[in-house]
């Protein structure tokens, strides 16, 4: 199976670490053009510029803008009118008790995870449907489908996500273009680095770490590790291709099983 992006334009909202990167890496690789994104402009150029060397594919565009504001998507879509493929990843998380979390973060965490990939959707999808082609990713997340009760609004925000989704799949029905989610499990990413050293310990070494993250707060992984950045971006990179066409309005799982249901 070989899944060719040549000549296709993708964006990846938040790619300069974690899940995006990976994804944006693949996509270079497949011979997409790629537009990297970040907040620092600085930053995102160094990491667009490392990614041309490291996958060969000279058409690394870096676009530093906040996606979670009006104006950030704004500039980007300044920057980037039209693009074939949309992959919604930015996303923030982090523990805190249901009952002490504020109304400004309940506000943030939506406008953050869930805002920013309905507003560059509502510019970008109807545009790939003139065109006839088009490929729609939000990255949910598991806790989409198991509310965790260190993070609710976390939860809440990748519920929402896998609405929006099916529901701009509904709405571009029969036009070529496809929408989905896909759903990440517990991966090794900086931002759960992070979440790993507030709940299991700084100083316990990484893979311990993740290990015992999984037994003690995912114990239905079938997995038992933590996933790679690149073992997501493998579903993504396949639903975002022309061989995904008759994939839309779905929930992909790539979990490690750890949400026990059968559908997603
Ligand atoms: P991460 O924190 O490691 O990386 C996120 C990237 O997004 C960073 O480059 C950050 O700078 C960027 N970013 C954050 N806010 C931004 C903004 N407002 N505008 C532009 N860029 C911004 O995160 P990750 O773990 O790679 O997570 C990526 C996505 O995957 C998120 O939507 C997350 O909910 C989802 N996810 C992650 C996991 C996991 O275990 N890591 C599991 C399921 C789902």
């Amino acid at each position: 199976m070989h899944l060719d992006l040549t000549g296709r334009t993708a964006l990846i909202t938040g790619s300069t670490s974690g899940i995006g990167h990976a994804i944006a890496t693949a996509f270079a690789r497949s011979g997409a053009h790629v537009v990297l994104n970040g907040r620092d402009e600085k930053r995102t150029a160094e990491i667009a510029a490392l990614m041309v060397t490291e996958t060969g594919n000279p058409d690394i565009r870096p676009v530093a803008a906040d996606v979670s504001t009006a104006e950030g998507a704004d500039t980007l879509i300044a920057a980037v009118p039209d693009v074939d493929i949309l992959i919604n990843n930015t996303g923030i998380f982090g523990a805190q008790p249901v009952f002490e979390i504020p109304d400004s973060e309940w506000t943030r965490f939506f406008e953050v995870n869930v805002l920013s990939g309905v507003r560059l959707a509502r510019h970008y999808t109807p545009r790939m449907v003139t065109r006839g082609w088009g490929r729609v990713v939000f990255i949910s997340s598991e806790s989409g489908v198991m509310t965790p009760t260190e993070m609710v609004h976390y939860g809440m925000t990748k519920t929402a996500q896998l609405a929006v989704s099916r529901g701009m799949a509904q709405s571009v029905a029969g036009t070529g273009v496809t929408v989905n989610s896909v759903l990440p499990g517990p991966t090794l990413t900086p931002g759960v680095e992070e979440l790993l050293a507030d709940r299991i310990g700084a100083d316990v070494p990484l893979d311990e770490a993740g290990r015992r993250f999984i037994a003690e707060e995912r114990p239905t992984s079938l997995l038992g590790r933590l996933i790679t950045p690149e073992e997501v971006a493998n579903m993504v990179l396949y639903v975002s291709s022309p061989l995904a066409s008759a994939t839309t309005g779905g929930a992909l799982r790539v979990d490690g099983g750890v949400a026990p249901t059968l559908i997603p």
